[in-house]
């Protein structure tokens, strides 16, 4: 990694595997041309259990890290392998503070094909990048898009997830354009991987 921080930190928080992490920040490095790092995060969990539910609070994690993260970072992405949840809904993929700083993605769902067993690898990986990609995006004040083909299509299953790609819409494109010339972003000159690995 280079000496100035990136714009992006990603962390994990609980049992997450490095390999998710270093793919969810490649990706995020090159859909949103912004320097990526891959930071140290919390062990436990324990913290955001609801046992009444049987999963964790996803409203409550990104309350933990806004109030205690120091980190130099403009957004930061908080990677889980458990199940969330929000008080409104059953489950959720992701969440995250619109227009904030703080954003979660969840695999816990993600690897699994309708109708029973897994998806492929490959498939995995892409949901997870899609639905980082998605949370992070509202963090910079982006909202749900009506184009079919954009990441920031609302999604309410895997098979939504499975439908929309991996980009951004020209639309989404300009807003997070005119988003980062107001926060006067450090964007990525050529895209470039090899800060990463
Ligand atoms: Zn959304
Ligand atoms: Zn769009």
């Amino acid at each position: 990694m280079s000496g100035e921080s990136g714009v992006v930190g990603i962390v994990p928080i609980g049992e997450v595997k490095q390999v998710v992490l270093k793919i969810l920040a490649a990706n995020i490095q090159a859909v949103f041309n912004i320097p990526v790092d891959i930071l140290n995060g919390r062990k436990s969990l324990k913290k955001f259990f609801n046992p009444n539910r049987n999963q964790y609070n996803a409203i409550t994690i990104l309350d933990h890290m806004e109030r205690r993260w120091k980190q130099p970072h403009k957004r930061i992405l908080a990677v889980v392998s458990v199940d969330l949840f929000i008080p409104i809904l059953t489950y959720v993929f992701g969440e995250a503070q619109i227009n904030g700083k703080m954003a979660v993605v969840s695999t816990y769902r993600l690897n699994r094909r309708t109708g029973g067993g897994n998806v492929s690898l490959e498939r995995f990986y892409e949901r997870v990048a899609k639905v980082g990609i998605h949370e992070l995006a509202h963090t910079f004040g982006l909202v749900h898009c009506k184009e079919n083909h954009c990441v920031m299509r609302a999604s309410y299953s895997l098979r939504d997830l499975d439908y929309y790609p991996l980009y951004f819409c020209d639309y989404c494109q300009s807003m997070l354009d005119d988003v980062y010339r107001r926060m006067k972003l450090r964007t990525l000159k050529a895209r470039s991987f090899e800060d990463l690995f």
